[in-house]
């Protein structure tokens, strides 16, 4: 298998070019690395029919036959571990231990999940009656995935799809389309033909997808506003959705915490991914007690990190991935400038410059009602803000559109509890951050999403309920004679 050309979609088990194509870019260069296809509406239509038409052997298959796929998957991958984890380099710009932990994550992600099952109910089991209810799966599901996590946010959603005896059809990020295409060569002869598809192309392939009348749930993560977009889309044909969309995670820092100790921690909470992470800490609220001395070591420590390309081995911060990531970065870089916030570190930008790197960037307490605070740049740069008052920073922490993560720090443990019950998120980390497990449902609160994936959760949002009621005795001879 070659990693470094033929990117070709994977429609009902077979290799497919397209007519037209566009553009993949390495990040940290800017140089083209390959052409994708663009998908017409005839092929997505293709794709679809490919996956009805395999539909009813695959969702009749024992769950034990699915599952042994579902291995071969994660062992195929972790064969090719080195290759996806180059490529995802190479078209997302993340460093090694980033591409290390997707990959891995992925095919680990992939085994954890094929073990997981729906048992039926019995709700009822007399010499009358028997009641059962029992998960069924839904039947075509469309899988749309962002481009800061493509590998993982894919097999978030291929991995209990096909479980559950689903079929799919993946359209991945075009900012990111590479390492998607070649999972689908990767597992092309592994999965059944129909039952995994890969299209890609641009934005549009998205609303087709969402307006598709023989697809019949949609699994998307990106924007919130495209998750609205998608939601008003699917209401055309009732799909079931699952919507995990954007973040303005806080992370509330107690007094009592060792300032040295603790800005490591909240760097890389803040900076994981060059911050592109829905789950990035976006606002950090530091106790007044440590809020100098914090701010004095998250910046010596930030000095010490490696920005640039990540195929080198040192790199600890890639480039931002994309061209209009940014140029919207760089809009909250300047906002903060017009508006005479303090930089504590970063914000050197010369607007001339081609390159889409940005430097780490910490602004020292702007207020609550900065662009930078209430939004979410989705990059390198991350507000610091003082508090005094426990019930005032809950409040500002839960002031917010957004309800996906957050996190508090601190060695008190009654106080830490107490703050992480009161926040309004889908995961609360405490002393510790950015924790997920198969096992773990994860989703966002508010408009950061709608239901979640990962644990048996997110498992059943790929079934329906089928309720199965028998009365053993209506038809009976005995009922007949006693009528
Ligand atoms: P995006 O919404 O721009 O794009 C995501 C995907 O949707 C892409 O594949 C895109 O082509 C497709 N798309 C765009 N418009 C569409 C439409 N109208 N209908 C259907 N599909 C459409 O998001 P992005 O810029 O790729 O990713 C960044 C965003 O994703 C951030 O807001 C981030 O917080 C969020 N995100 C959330 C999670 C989570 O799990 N909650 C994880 C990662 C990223």
């Amino acid at each position: 298998m070659q990693f470094n050309s033929d990117y070709v979609m994977t429609i009902d088990g077979k290799s497919v070019q397209s007519t037209s194509t566009f553009e993949s870019f390495n990040p940290a260069t800017g140089e083209v690395i390959a052409r994708v296809p663009d998908a017409s509406k005839a092929q997505l239509d293709e794709a679809v029919a490919a996956a009805r038409a395999a539909f009813p052997k695959w969702s009749s298959a024992p769950q034990a036959e699915r599952r042994r796929v579902l291995e071969a998957m994660a062992e195929a991958l972790e064969r090719h571990a080195e290759d996806f984890m180059n490529l995802l380099t190479k078209e997302q710009g993340k460093p090694r231990a980033g591409a290390e932990w997707e990959v891995l994550g992925s095919a680990y992600w992939i085994r954890e999940i094929s073990k997981q099952s729906l048992d039926a109910e019995i709700l009822e089991d007399t010499p009358e009656r028997r009641v059962v209810t029992k998960y069924t799966p839904i039947g075509v599901v469309g899988a749309i995935t962002p481009w800061n996590f493509p590998i993982l946010l894919a097999v978030w959603k291929i991995a209990p799809a096909l479980v559950t005896g689903n079929c799919i059809v993946v359209k991945p990020s075009p900012y990111t389309p590479l390492c998607t295409l070649k999972l689908g060569e990767l597992w092309r002869d592994i999965i059944p033909a129909g039952v995994f598809n890969v299209i890609t192309g641009g934005d549009e392939l998205g609303k087709w997808m969402t307006a598709h009348p023989d697809i019949n749930k949609i699994a998307f993560t990106g924007h919130t506003d495209t998750g609205k977009a998608v939601m008003r889309s699917a209401a055309g044909t009732l799909k079931r959705i699952t919507l995990e969309l954007g973040g303005n995670d806080p992370a509330i820092v107690l007094p009592d915490v060792d300032p040295k100790k603790v800005a490591p921690q909240l760097f890389w909470a803040a900076f994981q991914n060059n911050a592109q992470f829905c789950n990035a800490t976006k606002r950090l609220y530091v106790h007044n007690d440590v809020y100098e001395e914090t701010l004095k070591e998250l910046v010596a420590y930030a000095r010490t990190v490696k920005v640039g390309d990540g195929s080198q081995a040192d790199t600890q911060l890639g480039p931002i991935q994309n061209r209009p990531q940014y140029e919207k970065v760089l809009e909250y870089i300047q906002d903060c400038r017009r508006n005479g916030y303090r930089f504590a570190l970063g914000g050197d930008i010369d607007a001339r410059k081609r390159d889409w790197f940005i430097p780490i960037t910490l602004i020292d307490n702007p207020p609550e009602d900065s662009r930078v605070v209430q939004e979410e740049p989705f990059g390198p740069i991350l507000p610091v803000l003082r508090w005094q008052d426990e019930a005032d920073v809950v409040t500002r922490a839960n002031d917010t559109r957004y309800g996906l993560g957050a996190s508090v720090w601190g060695r008190d443990l009654d106080a830490v509890q107490r703050i992480a019950d009161r926040l309004d998120a889908g995961t609360v980390w405490v002393n510790e951050i950015h924790k997920y497990a198969p096992g773990q449902a994860f989703g966002g609160h508010k408009e950061s999403g709608i239901g979640c994936e990962n644990s048996l959760h997110g498992l059943v949002e790929y079934t329906n309920w089928k309720t199965i009621t028998l009365n053993k005795k209506s038809m009976s001879a005995e009922q007949d004679k006693a009528a």
